[in-house]
């Protein structure tokens, strides 16, 4: 299998599974028993917790709350939006969210809250003109992803955060950052400063599925998500999964490792070269938010003519694993809704393929790629 489909998940690092093997195999303790507390698994969750604190340069007093993963996060982080504006508010968000930012808030409106959403310019970015017509002092939740799932285009989240606070200082704000964290260097005390709570998945950084967390910034109240027996200071009860956690552990350290090293320009070459390529061969091909700022792995291009859900099929069956967009809509027969937001038409919507690649990924396995595309379409 040629892999080149890291937005949807990511291989864990090697060390990411044998760091895990202890808590499945002889340290498999309840990390709330007296055992477990002297066999220092409360220090392997505290050792996470401190290496999403360095990937996300946050603040030790930031918490960092695990849950099932960003959905979770997500979810808890829009649960608390509706406290803060039910009967006196509304919420704002944008109109190329994740399936799960953007279905809870329309779930909103069955409470009657309003909710309106930011569009995207035709280069992929939060329209930053139509947000300062929107927002005032009656905004009480906004939520904004950092990097987008298809495209890779990162949002211009500072000045976003930055104009919401200046007209309604007590907003919270959330950023949905899984494509993010582990792909680009983030800082919650520099440019998040003003984000209140942001959500991330480790998976998507090489750590293992069904974990993630909420980082809530120091002083920021939030209710409790899921209430039994108070671990994680009654903010998400459940038992502690800490083979995952201590993925998580791992998988953070690892990816700021690369993010500080030469692996993020590596992949950024590999990238700017598949284009390079697919441009020469296919002078119609279209590479949808190449003229903003993406994340360095991602292409969402598209070969006008060809039927991406055609291709994705004929790929995989030759072993090559990419994906028409976001993993969600995979079994969508319709063209991605962010690619005709930015005003593509429909064939160069039906035509979008998205490779997003990893640290992992070799010139060998691109040049497979294209020479497979060559032989279905040229
Ligand atoms: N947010 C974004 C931007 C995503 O890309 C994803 C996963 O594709 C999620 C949230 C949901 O993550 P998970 O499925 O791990 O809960």
């Amino acid at each position: 299998m040629i892999y080149l489909d890291n937005n949807a998940t990511t291989k864990p690092f090697p060390e990411v599974v044998e760091a895990m093997m202890p808590f499945m195999t002889t340290r498999y303790w309840n990390a709330s028993s007296a055992y477990g507390q002297l066999d220092g698994l409360e220090e392997i969750v505290e050792s996470a917790k401190s290496a999403i604190r360095s990937l996300i340069a946050s603040e030790s007093e930031d918490e960092v709350v695990f849950t099932s993963g960003a959905t979770e996060s997500n979810v808890w982080a829009i649960a608390e939006g509706e406290r803060r504006a039910m009967g006196r508010g509304w919420v704002l968000s944008s109109q190329i969210e994740h399936p799960s930012i953007g279905e809870p808030l329309e779930a909103l409106k069955e409470q009657s809250i309003s909710v309106r959403y930011v569009p995207v310019t035709r280069s992929g970015t939060f329209d930053l003109d139509i947000l300062a017509e929107l927002v005032d002092s009656d905004l009480r939740f906004a939520s904004l992803m950092l990097a987008h799932n298809e495209t890779g285009v990162i949002q211009p989240i500072r000045e976003a955060a930055k104009l919401i606070r200046e007209r309604s200082p007590h907003c919270l704000i959330h950023s949905d950052a899984t494509q993010a964290i582990g792909k680009v260097p983030i800082s919650f005390t520099d440019e998040l400063n003003q984000i209140d709570l942001i959500s991330f998945s480790a998976h998507k950084f090489h750590g293992p599925k069904g974990i993630g967390g909420l980082v809530i910034r120091n002083g920021t109240n939030i209710v409790p998500f899921i209430r039994g027996g108070g671990q994680q200071s009654n903010l998400r009860s459940g038992t502690l999964n800490i083979p995952a956690i201590a993925g998580v552990n791992v998988a953070a350290r690892k990816s700021l490792e690369h993010i500080k090293g030469d692996q993020i320009p590596s992949i950024q070459r590999l990238r700017d070269y598949f284009e390079s390529r697919i441009a020469e061969i296919f002078p119609d091909s279209i590479f949808v938010g190449s003229q903003s700022q993406r994340l360095a792995n991602t292409s969402f291009f598209g070969i006008p003519g060809a039927d991406a859900d055609d291709v994705v099929y004929a790929l995989a069956a030759v072993g090559i694993a990419l994906s028409k967009g976001s993993s969600c809509s995979a079994q969508s027969i319709m063209p991605p809704l962010t690619a005709l937001l930015m005003e593509l038409n429909h064939e160069e919507a039906n035509s979008l393929l998205r490779v997003s690649l990893a640290y992992e990924n070799s010139f060998i396995e691109v040049d497979q790629l294209i020479q497979k595309l060559v032989e279905l379409l040229h």
